[in-house]
């Protein structure tokens, strides 16, 4: 069908897309209205990590459609149950709550330090967080990111977060006080460029709130679930967090994220938190067909071998151009140009004929490569041959 032909039109306007339609997608693959096919190095932001429509999510999907979708959240079911299950056992947390997106499961965290401040810190509520961190865009979840712009965006903001500087623990020790409940970031700030917090720093943060009796909050939505190369990347800090928020890759695509505590920090009482979708049976059921792919044996280790290969041929091709290096950690990577062409990049990839490719620009001067944790080597070394096509064509 012509692009011209879908109703595109009854959408709400909220940002500039490309004139396709995409209409299917395989593994590292998508597919448009035309029959055009792309190489997927965004895979739905860091969300397809079993690359798209994989086997083992069509097949729980399918499974779980034909018994059971919702019995209410009022109620147990048991994909939801046996998820959490596994998420604890595969991580230092006691405790889930399951929520429906990265951002609604970061407004849980933050209701959940506020509730411990009331019961244990004489009602502290303020949760320290960083310049240029990104936690979601519900009002609270905006005012705790520190993206330019936004504390002005829906004004006014949400009290109560105080913004220190990622990798600088003097700044976070400044604003702590009697109203400091917590300290939230991300291991790596995906929106802000792929940034990461330093494996010392995160020790730092870990004994710096254990000393003031502050709970430490990660949110993995975008690095947990493999995509560090890791379960979950507070691991390669070697240090345990007290909350950790997930969503992204959890689901593989289909809308789920969840908040998880140590069971000392698990304060919420009847009423306190809930909503109408929460560990629904079908969205559950596909975060275990992920969870056992993400930890059948060796599949970690193929995401840090992959994302090793990835990285040496970024920093190849830095060396090469003349560009600033590269970052990350596992699949999640950033590549740092010597001018501001991110844009013109993604646009001209995008373009490509016969095939396109899929990349995403975080800021002007940078691309970042999120591509699915099942990526291959030899899609990654076709990802570096149209990249160079693009640069040569400046
Ligand atoms: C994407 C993202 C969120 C928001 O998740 P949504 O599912 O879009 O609400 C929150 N935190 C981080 C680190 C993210 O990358």
């Amino acid at each position: 069908m012509h692009f011209n032909e879908y109703p595109t039109q009854s959408l709400m306007y909220i940002t500039n897309r490309p004139d396709v339609v995409f209409t299917h997608g395989s593994g590292s693959w998508l597919f448009d209205n035309e029959g055009k096919r792309y190489l997927d190095f965004v895979q739905g932001w860091a969300v397809n990590c079993l690359g798209h429509c994989h086997p083992a999510m069509i097949e729980a999907l399918e499974k779980q459609a034909r018994v059971l979708i919702n019995p209410s959240p009022a109620f147990y079911n048991e994909p939801m149950a046996q998820l959490a299950a596994r998420l604890t056992e595969h991580s230092v947390f006691d405790k889930v709550f399951f929520a429906n997106s990265g951002a609604e499961a970061n407004e849980g965290a933050i209701k959940l330090a506020r509730k411990w401040g009331k019961k244990f810190r004489n009602g502290a509520y303020e949760i320290i967080t960083f310049d240029h961190g990104f936690h979601g865009r519900t009002l609270a979840t905006m005012s705790a990111s520190g993206k330019a712009g936004w504390d002005t965006l829906y004004a006014p903001q949400v009290p109560g977060f105080p913004k220190a500087e990622l990798n600088d623990i003097a700044s976070v020790e400044r604003l702590i006080g009697e109203k400091t409940v917590a300290v939230m970031l991300e291991p790596i700030q995906g929106e802000a460029g792929v940034i990461p917090a330093t494996h010392e720093f995160m020790r730092e943060l870990r004994e710096l709130t254990k000393r003031h009796g502050l709970l430490l909050i990660v949110d993995e939505v975008q690095t947990g679930c493999g995509r560090a190369g890791t379960l979950f990347a507070y691991e390669l800090a070697g240090i345990e967090p007290d909350i950790m928020t997930l969503g992204k890759g959890i689901g593989g695509g289909v809308p789920l994220a969840a908040l998880l505590s140590k069971a000392e920090v698990a304060v919420f009482e009847a009423g306190d938190q809930g909503g109408t979708y929460n560990g629904n049976p079908l969205m559950t059921a596909v975060g275990q067909a992920v969870i056992s792919e993400l930890t059948a044996p060796g599949f970690l280790e193929g995401v840090r071998a992959r994302g090793n290969y990835l990285r040496e041929q970024l920093l190849a091709l830095s060396a090469e151009r003349g560009f600033h290096g590269e970052r990350g950690e596992g699949l999640l990577r950033a590549l740092v140009l010597s001018q501001d062409i991110g844009a013109q990049i993604v646009e001209k990839a995008r373009l490509m004929q016969p095939d396109g490719l899929l990349l995403n620009a975080p800021r002007p001067n940078l691309l970042r490569f999120m591509p699915a944790l099942t990526v291959t080597t030899e899609e990654i070394d076709q990802m570096m041959a149209m990249l160079r096509e693009v640069l040569d064509s400046f």
